[in-house]
């Protein structure tokens, strides 16, 4: 990604001190989904190293991981994978407990949600800790899915997420960073 890219859509990111805890200060993806120019170009960036691979489907995580994965997906000409907050699936579905930088819960996906062996990308718009990737990950691979990559709009690199995604054997992509 050319420098101005990067700027360009470290730019459209607003940053919120104090959000929503002290201490934290929350990214905040909506102006970057607002202006038309940045949300093609960090759709276009996401996709790029993927293009010409044999992905299956797309998995994000609610909520802004579905804006951004449903993007993915449609230019991949994948199928998506909605992980949700528990109890919103209707079918049936594997849960996970996962800890996230400010806080804990738990998420789900329908069992059958990929057929086994299934190339699957997960897709969300930050990593910070990398507690909620690492659920989803160890999600899509108790259905059976092969997750070849996982990509992020922002990656928050002090808190680690990137290499505890990457000692599971998932390749990370992002393209931007906070300190
Ligand atoms: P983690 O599980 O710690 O990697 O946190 C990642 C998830 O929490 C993503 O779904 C993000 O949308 C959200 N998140 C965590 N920290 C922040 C932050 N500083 N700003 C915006 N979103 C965040």
């Amino acid at each position: 990604m050319t420098p101005e890219s990067q700027n360009y859509l470290l730019s459209s990111i607003r940053s919120i001190p104090d959000y929503p805890k002290p201490g934290i200060i929350f990214r905040d993806i909506t102006t970057l989904l607002g202006d038309a120019r940045a949300f093609r170009r960090a759709v276009d960036e996401l996709v790029q190293p993927y293009v010409g691979l044999k992905v299956d489907k797309i998995a994000g995580m609610e909520a802004r991981g579905f804006i951004l994965g449903g993007a993915v997906a449609h230019q991949l000409s994948a199928g998506f994978v909605p992980i949700r907050k528990k109890g919103k699936l209707p079918h049936e579905t594997v849960r996970i407990a996962y800890s996230l930088e400010y806080g804990v819960d738990e998420m789900e996906i329908h069992m059958d949600a990929v057929k086994p062996g299934e190339k699957v990308i997960l897709v969300d718009d930050l990593i910070a800790t990398g507690g909620t990737a690492v659920g989803a990950v160890q999600l899509l691979r108790q259905i059976g899915a092969d997750v070849v990559s996982a990509c992020f709009v922002i990656d928050l690199p002090e808190l680690g997420g990137r290499k505890k995604l990457e000692a599971l054997g998932v390749e990370v992509r992002t393209l931007v960073e906070f300190e």
